[in-house]
């Protein structure tokens, strides 16, 4: 605002909101957290006054500054921690479009200069990857993950490690991560059309959009569009971090997303953070082999036995186990003796454009089950 409109204006912006604030929730919870970000907690009264004291301050801050505030709210009953809320809070907030650029903190992201994720999205700066998984003793594909991909301003392409922890930190990856499940959900109706068959896509959520209270609302909204798949088509691949959910927040998610149908998978297992307590404690449908622990999977016995181990349980529990990071012939043939049978990895192929997904492996598994077919009728 400083920079477009002058700083006198700016200052009266931010004279206006702190004021407004205070008429409206009293001057003893108000923050100010950094330069044009203020927090309020309103602790010790009902949601219906939290909710209409909101719909006030909302209304006052639109009508003195139409579009030019977002402002995200959310409420919790009983014990809470006040990040949680002020984390829930600030991503909602950043859902909201609003006529000024996103913060300087997002200024490296394909969000540059876009006044939300969404609008970032439909000026296709952003574009999904799809990786083959293979069921390695046949060589078939059993379903792909998909990658999200940035798009610079000249068409290069953004590798997510560039963006995607700006993006967690600005609670902006919620937005992102429901744009992909909603691209994917949209991508397999598509294929199952073209007679391709349905093929399962995983998708990976960040611990932020799971932490989130309306996500699982979210994807259910989505999924509603596409009735006729079913709810397990897309696995959700969640990554532990060293700030994400505790043991119990993680079981009672799960609990919730499997009542919906949804299947989770634990990623990068074997890695700095997905650790063995939540492996052991929390329900989850599969479990990602980390591309450190098939790197060594050759040469280290301990690493062998480890896969050994982990696909031992995952055949006896009913769970997934998929390895990632296959580069070598070499680790398949570790990786199958050790009962691990599903792979995905440079080995096989990259992550590939759409087209180029479809092209090498749709259309080239539907030609080969229609000669198959062929050959059993003659
Ligand atoms: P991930 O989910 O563990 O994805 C696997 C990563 O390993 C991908 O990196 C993939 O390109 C790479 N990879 C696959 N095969 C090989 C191999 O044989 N060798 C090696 N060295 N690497 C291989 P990518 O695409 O750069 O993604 C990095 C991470 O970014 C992903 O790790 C995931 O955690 C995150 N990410 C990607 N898309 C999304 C998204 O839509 N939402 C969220 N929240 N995170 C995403
Ligand atoms: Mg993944
Ligand atoms: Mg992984």
């Amino acid at each position: 605002v400083n920079g477009s409109q002058g700083f006198e204006y700016g200052g009266k912006l931010l004279w206006y909101v702190c004021k407004t604030l205070t008429d409206i929730f009293g001057p003893g919870l108000i923050f100010r957290t950094w330069d044009a970000e203020f927090v309020t907690l309103c602790p010790n009264t009902t949601q219906q006054v939290f909710t209409s004291r909101c719909a006030r301050l909302r209304a006052a801050l639109h009508r003195r500054y139409p579009n030019e505030l977002r402002l995200g709210t959310t409420w919790t009953d009983g014990v809470f921690s006040g990040k949680t809320l002020v984390d829930e809070a600030r991503s909602i907030m950043h859902c909201v479009q609003t006529s000024t650029p996103l913060e300087a903190g997002t200024m490296d992201a394909p969000t540059e200069g876009f006044r939300s994720v969404g609008e970032a999205v439909r000026a296709g700066r952003f574009t999904v990857y799809y990786q083959p998984k293979i069921d390695m003793p046949t060589g078939r594909l059993v379903g792909a993950e998909a990658l999200i991909r940035g798009v610079s301003r000249d068409g290069e392409i953004i590798p997510p490690s560039k963006f995607i922890q700006l993006l967690e930190e600005d609670g902006l990856i919620r937005y992102l991560d429901l744009m992909v499940m909603e691209k994917c959900l949209d991508r397999i109706e598509k294929w199952k059309g073209k007679g391709f068959g349905l093929v399962p896509v995983a998708v990976n959520v960040s611990r932020v959009t799971l932490a989130h209270p309306s996500t699982l609302a979210s994807i259910l909204a989505i999924q509603s569009r596409h009735p006729e798949l079913p709810a397990d088509i897309l696995d959700l691949e969640i990554t532990e971090g060293s700030d994400g959910m505790n043991l119990e927040e993680f079981k009672t998610t799960i609990e919730q997303y499997h009542e919906c149908g949804l299947k989770l998978t634990l990623d990068d297992f074997g890695s700095k953070y997905a650790n063995l307590l939540l492996f052991a404690g929390a329900d989850f449908d599969g479990v990602k082999l980390d591309k450190s622990l098939i790197l060594e999977v050759t040469s280290n016995p301990i690493s062998r036995t480890i896969v050994r181990d982990i696909a031992e349980i995952c055949e006896k529990y009913g769970m997934g186990c998929v390895a990632e990071g296959i580069e070598r012939q070499e680790q398949i043939d570790v990786l199958l003796e050790a009962g691990c049978r599903c792979g995905q990895g440079y080995y096989y192929d990259r992550p590939l454009p759409e087209d180029e997904f479809v092209r090498k492996y749709l259309e080239k598994s539907t030609e080969e089950l229609k000669s198959t077919e062929q050959e059993e009728n003659i």
